[in-house]
């Protein structure tokens, strides 16, 4: 099977799906906080009820390989889904809110040049994204930083590697 084939019988599922896709990005774009595919699932079928789960996955799929959503890394080995804009960018993901903010790639690169000037690499491709406490919520978490005892401002290993 010649990768042209399966390009063309991805973009043909891809149009197939265009309604599904249409209202998975509609139900994405309506909350920037990333959510499991199940969990869009629940939502779509609020809007569309009888629509399949497989549909549903197979749609955000093809969201995902046509650069329109992100399936994003969260802590405690979750991830989530999020729309994503046309232009190449970046996530910082708040811990404390869930809210994705999306990162221009001048705002990234210099620290791609860093890398190259430091260690001679040369860096064609990023996926980089960043987790943390976003504006909002960091008065809060400065403010009271022992009321909650399940704090998820405690930085997690696995994503400061
Ligand atoms: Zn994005
Ligand atoms: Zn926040
Ligand atoms: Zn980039």
């Amino acid at each position: 099977v010649s990768s042209e084939t399966t390009r063309t019988r991805v973009l043909a599922a891809g149009r197939r799906l265009t309604p599904q896709r249409d209202l998975i990005s509609e139900v994405l774009e309506a909350d920037p906080r990333p959510r499991s595919a199940q969990e869009l699932w629940t939502e779509v079928r609020a809007r569309a009820p009888g629509i399949g789960r497989a549909t549903v996955f197979r749609a955000l799929d093809a969201l995902v390989d046509a650069g329109a959503a992100r399936r994003l890394a969260l802590p405690n080995r979750r991830s989530g889904y999020v729309g994503c804009s046309a232009l190449h960018h970046h996530h910082f993901v708040c811990q404390d809110c869930g809210i994705v903010i999306e990162l221009p790639e001048p705002e990234v690169s210099p620290l791609l040049r860093h890398l190259e000037r430091a260690r001679g690499f040369q860096v064609n491709h990023a996926r980089l994204d960043f987790y943390g406490t976003c504006p909002d919520c960091l008065p809060r978490s400065r403010a009271a930083p022992r009321s909650s005892p399940a704090s998820k401002t405690v930085r997690d290993p696995d994503y400061l590697g």
